[in-house]
């Protein structure tokens, strides 16, 4: 049977276990948390669905490759597609092509993009995997849904293949600047997909408007309605504000509605997990350890858009112009590096290990290593306890399509728990949607000293209201918020005529 909504996402909707004989079990993602479950979960409220991935096959001929399985899990019955990819195939579209050509141009870092060892025409056969295997799962009026940047071409073969299938496409990173995305030389190309979607969907209104503006650099595309941003979501004048959000853009006699719709948090889980006593007495055993110590948490992945280096040295700065803080702050960096061996990350994580050495050897003593650097993921569970018992969040991004770390900060908080204060980069996406944050400018060494100099001399008075402000705002975006939205848009998208004549209402 055909599904009325098809996911496209690059990964498995489960994880997958080899067992002692040999033989592979998969297993229900053990966290509800992340974008993996939350896609299931939309899944499972619009019934009939099916996923698209791909499967490492190292014969993608083999006929014992099972193509197509069924799973009956918490979230329902649905069925996943596997596309067989090599390893080599995997490697050129998804580690060299998507993570160092697209990833570098997306979050504006144009001396990290990486042209040399891509090679377009596998990008092109990978894509084009994936779009008939969304068509051979989609119904004649369902919708696919497609995830990110490294499947961009999808939409536009999909369009060749089934023509008057409903496409959506999400973006969970940063859109660029037409300037930025330029640097592409498959700008063209990457955009007339695009706009082959029925609905294209971004965090932040500054996306939309930058994806709407390279189009429109590229192609005939037009805008044909925009709408101004609620101010509850852009604060004025911030570095990522937008004043107009676009709606609807027209091309080759198509409308594209334009989304806006940040992921949220899963707010219900973050409040389930804080409030346990394990946590409670973890939380406990952390404030005894710290004394009169502050705690600073800072929680990324190791990435040179994440801002850990930044972040250390801003440390560095502290500890040397403050002797009297010497003892009195630790800060804990949980930088976790990616599964994969790529340079630019193998150099990040290289310059925060020399940097946290650099800084416990300068400044620490037996009693006192002034940074804590944990390089392997902190299970959710435990990393809520440290939320809860720190005193300041420092998340410093140069770039990031949202973060959720800031936010999980803040719905960690318990009555009881020391209030907390963060400290926001003006580019991560989330900067547009907290509020009560002390916002910070990573490319400056003043605005970075001076918002860890506030965070560490605010006052309880001064910190409490901020925090509720944070957690009312971070409320506002849950994961609920973003799967009610976009089922809502789905049922509309499948009834709506997008010919110009027709109106997406
Ligand atoms: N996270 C975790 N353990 C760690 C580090 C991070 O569980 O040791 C989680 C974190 O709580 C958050 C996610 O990983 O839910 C990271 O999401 P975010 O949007 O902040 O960054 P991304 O990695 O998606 O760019």
């Amino acid at each position: 049977m055909s599904s009325d909504l098809v996911v496209v996402y690059h990964r498995q909707p489960y994880e997958e276990h080899v067992l002692p004989d040999g033989s592979t079990e998969l297993r229900e993602n053990a966290s509800p948390n992340g974008i993996v479950p939350t896609l299931k979960g939309i899944m499972g409220r619009m019934g009939n669905a099916a996923w698209v991935a791909w499967k490492h096959a190292d014969d993608p001929a083999n006929p014992d490759f099972e193509r197509v399985i069924e799973i009956d899990d918490s979230f329902g019955k649905y069925k996943v597609s596997r596309l067989p990819l090599t390893p080599a195939q995997v490697s050129s579209f998804y580690h060299v092509t998507s993570k160092e050509a697209f990833w570098p141009i997306l979050h504006g870092f144009k001396e990290k993009y990486n042209y040399d060892p891509v090679d377009w025409p596998t990008f092109r056969e990978v894509n084009w995997a994936f779009a008939e295997a969304a068509a051979r799962e989609v119904s004649d009026n369902g919708v696919v849904w497609i995830h990110d940047y490294n499947l961009w071409l999808v939409p536009g073969y999909l369009r060749q293949i089934k023509p008057d299938v409903k496409i959506a496409f999400f973006h969970h990173t940063p859109f660029p600047s037409a300037d930025m995305f330029s640097v592409l030389p498959w700008r063209e190309e990457i955009v007339r997909s695009l706009l082959a979607c029925d609905q294209v969907g971004f965090h932040i209104p500054r996306y939309a408007q930058n994806f709407a503006s390279v189009a429109h650099s590229l192609t005939k595309a037009r805008t044909i309605t925009d709408e101004l941003t609620s101010d509850t979501m852009t604060p004025r004048g911030a570095a990522l504000s937008e004043r107009f959000t676009p709606v609807t853009m027209e091309h080759r006699g198509r409308r594209i509605q334009i989304e806006v719709n940040p992921v949220g948090v899963n707010t219900d889980f973050i409040a389930e997990i804080a409030s346990t006593p394990e946590v409670d007495e973890k939380v406990e055993q952390i404030r005894d350890w710290l004394g009169d110590a502050q705690l600073v948490v800072s929680v990324s992945r190791t990435d040179y858009t994440k801002g850990n280096i930044e972040q250390l040295e801003t440390f560095e700065r502290l500890l040397a112009r403050r002797p009297e803080l010497h003892g009195k702050v630790r800060l804990m960096l949980v930088s976790v590096g990616a599964n994969r061996a790529m340079t630019a990350y193998e150099e990040v994580q290289q310059r925060i290990e020399e940097l946290t050495g650099r800084i416990n050897g300068t400044y620490g003593s037996f009693e006192w290593q002034p940074v804590s650097l944990i390089s392997t993921a902190i299970p959710l569970a435990e990393l809520v306890a440290y939320y809860r018992a720190a005193d300041v969040a420092s998340i410093t991004p140069l770039a990031d399509g949202l973060n959720l770390v800031a936010a999980e900060y803040c719905l960690s908080k318990q009555p009881g728990d020391v209030p907390g204060t963060l400290i926001l980069s003006e580019f991560a996406g989330c900067a547009v949607l907290l509020n009560g944050e002390i916002p910070v400018n990573p490319f400056s060494y003043a605005s970075m000293d001076r918002a860890l100099d506030q965070a560490l001399a605010m006052s309880e008075e001064e910190k409490v209201p901020r925090m509720t402000e944070l957690r009312t705002s971070a409320k506002r975006w849950s994961i609920s918020a973003w799967s009610d939205r976009t089922t809502r848009q789905f049922e509309l998208l499948r009834r709506a005529d997008t010919g110009l004549d027709g109106a997406i209402t």
